[in-house]
């Protein structure tokens, strides 16, 4: 059987050795990795929360582009900082890290522990590790889905966690007892590194794997089966929106303040009980769309009518607003909402030739 990483010290140094070494030879050339620095690990890692890698690059070089560092973030205004998030979806995100980038700048110095990190917007336990480690060089460990799933497959852990939380806490001790007192950064970025190219989800590569020899669900062929997590509580949600353009070619659209704060300061197509309107009996919507949130599964019924007076009155209501569909541009828009009204804008021009 494979050593015990959990209680064999010696076994420990042989895999962090061995994940190093495997690492400084196949890390992926990143653009945060390239001449890092705490800014750059700051954005990645924002960027990078349930969002893949090949999603992020792109905002990433835009945004340094754009906002170089954290005096030039704090002092740009929100909206300018979610237009250039549109499309990354979660825009809490987004609004947490200008919130962090006005309090460094308000600092002396940024702070140098897990905990001191904590206490600032947008920071939870894994995120604070992060920055720790590979900007600062704090021996602390990152726990993720990654990492979660590569310590359960190493140890051969067979119970059934409630959620990746449960997971993330059963795993935290060992996952501690494996970060170096040098580099620690380095073997956070290869633990999530390995999991991201080598022990993935479905058909993990054991063959490839440098620490294959610690494995115990490679010896014993279980991988695949771990870990074992409950699966989620879906929850289903139906939304029905207005799609309502004036005879000056103008969308009505409503800007999310404060209330939901995951989308203020974005645009949406308005809610019809938001503008006093309700379903009519047996009416078709024009349009249905479907898509997950975290824990909702959401169905969005997107119904039309025409600019009534009703519709007027409503649309002097201060978070409701006309924009013509020529200027979307200029407004944020999450991206399944920019892609409906291309695609509802589209019929409309196609209907009206
Ligand atoms: Fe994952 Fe396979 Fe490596 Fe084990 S040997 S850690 S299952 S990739």
């Amino acid at each position: 059987m494979p050593a015990d990483l959990t209680h064999d010290s010696a076994a420990r140094r042989r895999f962090q050795a061995r994940l190093r070494s495997w690492y400084r030879r196949s890390a992926r050339p990143l653009p945060w990795r390239d001449e890092p620095s705490l800014y750059k690990t700051v954005v990645s890692e924002f960027m990078l929360q349930q969002t893949q890698v090949s999603t992020v690059l792109p905002y990433f070089a835009r945004w340094l582009k754009e906002l170089p560092d954290f005096a030039a973030l704090a002092a740009a205004p929100v909206e300018r900082v979610l237009k250039l998030w549109e499309g990354l979806g979660y825009y809490t995100r987004a609004r947490n890290l200008h919130r962090l980038a006005q309090a460094l700048v308000a600092r002396s110095t940024p702070p140098r522990t897990p905990t001191e990190w904590r206490e600032l917007p947008g920071i939870g336990p894994y995120t604070a590790a992060a920055i720790t480690s590979i900007a600062i060089g704090v021996p602390t460990a990152c726990v993720d889905g990654n990492v979660v799933r590569i310590l359960a497959r190493l140890t051969g852990e067979t119970r059934a966690f409630r959620d990746s939380t449960a997971a993330a806490k059963h795993f935290a001790a060992l996952a501690e007892s494996l970060v170096p007192a040098k580099n620690p950064g380095d073997h956070n970025q290869a633990m999530m590194e390995l999991g991201a190219t080598v022990c993935v989800r479905r058909a993990p590569r054991c063959s490839e794997c440098p620490v294959s020899q610690f494995c115990i669900a490679q010896a014993t062929d279980t991988a695949e089966d771990l870990p074992r997590l409950a699966p989620k509580k879906m929850e289903a949600r139906l939304v029905r929106r207005l799609w309502c353009v004036d005879a000056q070619g103008r969308l009505l659209l409503r800007r999310s303040e404060t209330g939901r704060r995951q989308l203020a300061g974005l645009h949406e197509l308005p809610e019809l009980d938001e503008v006093g309107l309700a379903l009519r009996q047996k009416e078709k919507p024009l349009t249905v769309k479907r898509r997950t949130i975290t824990r909702f599964q959401i169905t969005e019924e997107i119904y039309t009518r025409p600019p009534d007076a009703a519709l007027r009155h409503a649309a002097n209501q201060s978070t409701l607003e006309w924009v013509p569909l020529d200027e979307l541009s200029r407004v944020t828009l999450s991206g399944p909402h920019r892609r409906w009204i291309h695609e509802l804008a589209n019929i409309r021009a196609a209907t009206n030739a």
